[in-house]
């Protein structure tokens, strides 16, 4: 990956000769589109990025005037392309934004990922707080990990790694995003991330969790907050909604970005990582898919609202244009008619677990951390 002829990825076969960029026709062609058979240069595909986000974004009117956008960083490829493409947006629009990093306590993973975080946001001249599970909830997810019974190490619902990880991880956030003052929190979702998590919800039964799945913003429906606990404000909004994974590879290559590419040792190789390899060979021999796919996601999450389109709805555009955006969006709460109320432990606002308490306090309970 030392010069951009090296980087054509998803080009034509090997032996093709490179040719011209489609767009500036000056630049070596270094990536091509199999979905609409466009071929770039480096600097015309980074640029066409930034501009389908910006695009994205206005869309889904994901960021305020004058608001204050927390960027969550943790230092993967995504994120910090995120972070590249937000700080840029911030320097031509009027918003603000500021990183925010959750150190879950995994000892040698997190820290190459902090330090590489720290040395971007400096920089850029962006400010960086970091938020550790140890501080906000007394253990690290390694301790926590050690803490569950033995039965409940595999498969038991909600005590997976990722699940207990994921729970305490939109609590950090919020916690974060208000201590910054951020009226919204952007993450660095792609679309193979929003496919994958559909279908996941889909297989498992959880199909209440599709109504909240939204890319985020006023009129993009339902921050992605499955887990209980109040997404209605700060907004959580997801910029790459529309991109796929194997792009944001390339932009993060192409743009020298320093990122972590060592997994989560406590990444489960389970049904995801299936699910993104059968998309992945269904998007091989049928170039676009995703997107299709993912504009019928578009439409499910609406109507897990209540909101399936009618004649007269204003049409806004998904991905292949073909998504409709209701006149008065309504909050996940009056939509999927769970009442909102506060754990009965916390206080943290939520739509009410067992027992009136919070996915992070049922989490702490099972782990035995304290009484219901
Ligand atoms: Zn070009
Ligand atoms: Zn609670």
């Amino acid at each position: 990956m030392s010069t951009p002829a090296t980087l054509r990825i998803g080009g034509p076969g090997a032996g093709e000769a490179p040719g011209a960029c489609d767009r500036c026709g000056t630049g070596r062609a270094a990536y091509t589109r199999k979905y609409s058979g466009q071929s770039l240069c480096t600097g015309c595909f980074r640029h066409s990025i930034s501009r389908k986000v910006a695009k994205t974004v206005s869309k889904y009117d994901m960021i305020r005037d004058g608001g204050r956008v927390a960027v969550a960083v943790s230092g993967g490829k995504d994120s910090l392309a995120l972070l590249q493409i937000m700080h840029e947006m911030s320097q031509r629009h009027n918003f603000e934004i500021d990183v925010i990093t959750i150190d879950e306590g995994i000892p040698g993973y997190r820290d190459e990922a902090l330090g590489i975080v720290s040395d971007v946001c400096g920089s850029l001249g962006v400010g960086h707080r970091v938020y550790a599970y140890k501080d906000l909830f007394e253990v690290s997810l390694d301790e926590a990990l050690g803490m569950r019974q033995p039965q409940n190490r595999q498969g038991a619902r909600g005590m997976s790694s990722c699940s207990i990880c994921g729970t305490l991880r939109r609590r950090a956030i919020d916690i974060a995003a208000a201590d910054v003052g951020a009226d919204a929190v952007a993450t660095g979702h792609n679309l193979d991330d929003m496919l994958q998590t559909f279908l996941i919800n889909m297989l498992s039964g959880d199909t209440d969790k599709i109504a909240w799945m939204g890319p985020g913003g006023a009129t993009g429906a339902a921050a992605a907050d499955a887990g209980g606990h109040s997404g209605a404000n700060p907004r959580r909004i997801k910029p790459f909604c529309e991109i796929y994974e194997s792009e944001i590879v390339f932009y993060a290559f192409a743009s020298g970005l320093p990122f972590q590419q060592e997994p989560c040792p406590h990444m489960n190789e389970g049904i995801r990582t299936e699910i993104r390899e059968f998309l992945n060979s269904l998007e091989s021999e049928r170039s676009g898919i995703k997107n299709s796919m993912y504009a019928s996601v578009l439409r499910i999450v609406q109507m897990a609202h209540g909101r399936v389109a009618t004649p007269g709805l204003r049409e806004t555009g998904g991905p292949d244009g073909a998504t409709t955006t209701p006149a008065t969006p309504a909050t996940p709460s009056e939509s999927t008619g769970k009442r909102r109320s506060s754990c009965t432990r916390c206080g943290a606002s939520c739509t009410g677990g067992a027992g009136g308490i919070c996915s992070v306090c049922e989490t702490m309970a099972r782990l035995g951390r304290i009484c219901r």
